[in-house]
């Protein structure tokens, strides 16, 4: 026996995407859930601490700042792989949810007027905040922006977003199943029709049938050894998808490396410390940034620092540890006021994992994976291409405003004003005559059959691989071959290891027995797929012969526009060893032309053939 549930629109994911998009249905009278592995506050974007980005120009250092000069930084910044139109939407719209989540409750730090000193660059500055901007909403610096424009909670924005937007979505009805986890969608070939539903308490299956479906369940980091991301950060919204055969997963090999990742935890500390002021410093105690890129130094865009701290260790100018070479991130002249109040968590952080003071101590940091740029393929609705009634929303979707380089701050702002157009776009779709539609028990029953052959054969088939040895090799993998810099030996092998990892997965075998609360099992049903996911970063880099944003060839250094400006479709054909590859053009119009982003260097092929070398 097993439980049904209808609903209008189901959400996969309780985070900032799903939650937004729930609020949307549920104040338009439609019933909305949301799925969620964990509670709903303890979803990843509670851990985003720096801020969001949008073009409000309130402050000092953002003053002319408009939604033109946000389009640009984003444009440049996703190396002309983003969809401009969906850019362009985004930017317009940022302003308007920062507003919303002010009057919803969010305590975003605000402008106090008079002077002030900051720190560009570990050199000290002053600035005049205007008494008639005091009490308005301010920004701090971030990478690859022209103004300072990312609003923020010290450094607790995610959590303070979060908790505001479930308060709101529990004040508007919107369900939340948490401890429940979608492994499977329920469909006909055309129309998405709900999921396959496993209870993480009981164990048991659940039927959710949903007029429309949206996967907002977040990133795939943990498909690398060394992430930013959370445990539950596994991609299993993605690979549900790429499992229909039909749904095509967008430029997977876009995976952003974030520069400072603290050795050896992996636990993120925030792009603010670089946009407060603070440098990074070789083995020497020496800033090196500036030599390499002298316009923007360590507020480049977060795929150049990445490759140039690499850059640096590779000439053996980085740190020796145990844990291997690292730089140092110094934040120590900011001061104790600074960084005891709007980078508190970063202290604490510090403190706790470390054993460092930043008061007064550098931190060790290095790249570390961080954000999935790729996802599940949309329109600029948010229709999943491939489904009807199918919907993805935040990091899980290819929406495609962040190309192959999404700018610091940009993700959490997506995830809200997605989470508005897209909830949007989910009433229209159910008010425009597509609620109805023909749903046949035995169409979800063929699902939930093929689900359960899977646990059984897992719990009683007596395989004989062990999960966490297959996880850390594609992990290890994953590092190795698909990393900051890649080519076509480091991938080929990486491809041919992932193959070998995918087809042991067939024979995975459990040590424990238990059916219920059962994490050991609950790996095993996602390893498979993020293999998958993992073949299409691996293979869809193998393919992509050039560098764009965070995609590094150093056997193919120029970022060729003639050729690739591109975005790759990824689908999984049942029973295929690798997944198929298609690609359309990186955007349907061009507001800003392919150009020279003006920081990283490198060449460029352009379209009309010429190759020319670039700042
Ligand atoms: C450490 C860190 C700091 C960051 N800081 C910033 C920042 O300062 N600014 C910025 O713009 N961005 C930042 N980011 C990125 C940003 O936080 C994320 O991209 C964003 O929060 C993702 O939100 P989401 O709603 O798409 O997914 P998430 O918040 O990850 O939520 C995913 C939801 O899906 C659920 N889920 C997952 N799989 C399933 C399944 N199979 N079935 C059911 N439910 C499922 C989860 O339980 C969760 O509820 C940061 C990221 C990290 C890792």
């Amino acid at each position: 026996m097993y439980d049904i549930i209808h609903t209008d629109v189901l959400c996969i994911g309780a985070g900032l995407a799903g939650e937004r998009v729930a609020i949307e249905a549920a104040e338009a009278g439609f019933r909305a859930i949301c799925l969620s592995i964990v509670p709903a506050r303890r979803s990843h974007s509670a851990a985003a601490q720096g801020g969001m980005q949008a073009a409000l120009g309130n402050c000092a250092m953002g003053e002319g700042d408009c939604p033109d000069v946000h389009f640009a930084d984003t444009v440049k910044g996703s190396d002309w792989g983003c969809d401009q139109e969906v850019a362009r939407l985004f930017c317009e719209t940022a302003p308007i949810v920062m507003r919303e989540l002010a009057y919803w409750g969010v305590p975003w730090n605000r402008i106090v007027a008079g002077k002030d000193d900051y720190f560009q660059g570990g050199k000290k500055f002053s600035k005049t905040e205007k008494r008639e901007n005091a009490g308005l909403i301010t920004a701090r610096n971030f990478g690859g922006t022209a103004k300072w424009r990312t609003c923020y909670t010290s450094d607790g924005t995610g959590h303070a977003v979060l908790f505001t937007m479930d308060n709101r979505a529990m004040h508007k009805g919107v369900e939340v199943h948490d401890r429940t986890e979608a492994i499977a969608l329920i469909h006909d070939g055309e129309r998405c029709k709900g999921a396959i539903v496993r209870c993480l308490r009981t164990g048991k299956l659940l039927v959710y049938l949903a007029k429309a479906t949206v996967i907002a369940a977040g990133g795939f980091g943990r498909i690398y050894r060394e992430s930013t991301n959370a445990v539950i950060c596994e991609g299993g919204g993605q690979s549900i998808a790429l499992d229909t055969g039909l749904v095509p997963l967008g430029n997977m090999e876009a995976v952003q490396f974030h520069p400072t990742g603290v050795v050896p935890s992996n636990i993120l500390v925030t792009e603010g410390c670089r946009g407060d002021g603070g440098t990074l410093l070789d083995r020497n105690m020496e800033r090196f940034m500036p030599a390499y890129e002298p316009a923007k130094a360590e507020l480049a865009s977060r795929d150049v620092v990445s490759r140039r701290m690499t850059e640096h260790m590779r000439k053996g100018l980085g740190v020796p540890s145990d844990y291997g070479d690292h730089l140092w991130l110094d934040i120590r002249h900011l001061g104790e006021h600074h960084i005891s109040t709007k980078l508190r968590e970063v202290q604490e952080i510090c403190n706790n994992f470390l054993g460092v003071d930043p008061i007064t101590q550098p931190i060790p940091v290095r790249p570390t994976q961080h954000y999935s740029m790729g996802g599940i393929r949309t329109d600029k609705d948010g229709a999943a291409y491939g489904l009807s009634g199918l919907f993805a929303a935040g990091e899980a979707a290819c929406w495609d405003m962040h190309g192959f380089n999404r700018l610091g701050g940009n993700s959490l702002s997506e995830t809200v004003v997605a989470g508005k157009i897209v909830g949007g776009k989910v009433v229209e779709f159910l008010r425009g005559g597509n609620a109805d539609y023909a749903f046949s028990m035995a169409e979800a029953e063929g699902f939930l059959a093929t689900q359960q052959a899977r646990i059984d054969q897992l719990v009683k088939g007596g395989g004989r691989e062990n999960i966490y040895e297959l996880r850390r090799m594609m992990q290890d993998t994953m590092m190795e071959g698909v990393g900051i810099f890649r080519n076509e030996e480091g991938l080929s092998n990486a491809v041919k290891k992932l193959q070998e990892i995918h087809a042991r997965t067939a024979n995975i075998g459990l040590r424990s027995d238990g059916i219920g609360a059962n994490d050991e099992l609950r790996l095993a049903l996602n390893l498979p797929g993020m293999v998958r996911l993992a073949l299409c970063v691996a293979y869809g880099a193998l393919e992509r012969r050039e560098s764009r944003g965070s995609h590094a060839r150093e056997d193919y250094p120029a970022r060729n526009d003639r050729d690739w400006l591109v975005r790759t479709l990824a689908t999984w054909k049942s029973d295929s060893a690798l997944p198929t590859l298609d690609y359309e053009a990186a955007s349907r119009v061009f507001e800003i032309p392919p150009g020279d982003r003006g920081y990283g260097g490198g060449k460029i092929i352009s379209a009309d053939d010429k190759e020319t070398q670039h700042a």
